[in-house]
């Protein structure tokens, strides 16, 4: 081998050596400021992570999260046009009163964790999509998970508590008895528009007592009964909602973690 072979022999091998680097820091570099095991990056603030309510005791919001419901008061919550709900606290719960119509939070929330505890009815009246409904809105009162007695209940998948309501089933149905307590984790990430367009679709994943039920559903729309409508341009930030579907629901330890923060 001459000079110049080795030389090009060298420059091969330090060319394939700078591909390698590049591969190894450009391609699936999770934030290119920090290289791997950076003990310059910021690293996680501890928080007190509460604790899992239980069929005997109700759970405590992890720290940094904004509680919207802890069993005392209603104050973080109103009727849809802004006025005193009439949804009652009863036994540290939060009880739907037929016929008062859905209830709201006074602030609004974008992409994040909601958990939120919820009990059918013990006693068991009606069947099908009247025993036990109401339901958890995001994105003010445009994208329903359900909530429903599906415990023993025949009734449409779609309509099954945990679907995203009238398109995504559960994979399963990990319900408790009625009068049990529920417990949901759901992650959802806002629509975004850009003016009148859709730039990308909401997103929903549910923890369904301990089980992921729904991961990552990407929503035609807002979801309705018999109906799909289009997407409508509104800002990321909305209200969390709770239904009124003439049924005396309850729910506890409600509280939210925005992402991003
Ligand atoms: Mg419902």
């Amino acid at each position: 081998m001459n000079f110049i072979s080795k030389t090009n022999v060298v420059a091969a091998a330090v060319c394939a050596a700078c591909l390698f680097s590049l591969t190894q820091t450009q391609a699936g570099e999770p934030d290119p400021r920090y290289g791997i095991h950076d003990r310059n990056r910021p690293v996680p603030v501890q928080v007190d992570p509460g604790y899992p309510g239980t069929q005997d005791k109700t759970g405590k919001a992890p720290q940094g999260a904004v509680v919207l419901f802890d069993g005392t008061n209603l104050d973080q919550w109103v009727a849809m046009d802004g006025k005193k709900t009439k949804w009652i606290v009863k036994d540290g719960a939060m009880e739907c009163v037929p016929g008062s119509g859905y209830i709201r939070t006074k602030d609004s929330f974008g992409d994040c964790q909601l958990h939120v505890e919820w009990a059918a009815p013990a006693k068991v009246e009606g069947d099908d999509q009247g025993r036990g409904n109401s339901g958890v809105f995001l994105g003010g009162d445009r994208y329903e998970v359900q909530v429903l007695d599906t415990y023993n209940n025949k009734t449409y998948a779609d309509g099954f508590a945990s679907a995203i309501y009238g398109q995504y089933p559960p994979m399963v149905n990990p319900i408790h008895k009625p009068g049990e307590w529920n417990t949901y984790d759901i992650i959802y990430i806002a629509p975004r528009f850009d003016g009148d367009k859709l730039v990308s679709k909401a997103h929903i994943s549910v923890i369904f007592n301990g089980v992921v039920v729904q991961w990552d559903r990407e929503l035609t729309g807002p979801t309705g009964h018999h109906e799909r409508p289009a997407y409508r341009p509104h800002d990321v930030r909305q209200p969390i909602a709770f239904q009124d579907h003439g049924n005396p629901v309850r729910f506890r330890n409600v509280w939210i973690r925005e992402l991003n923060q």
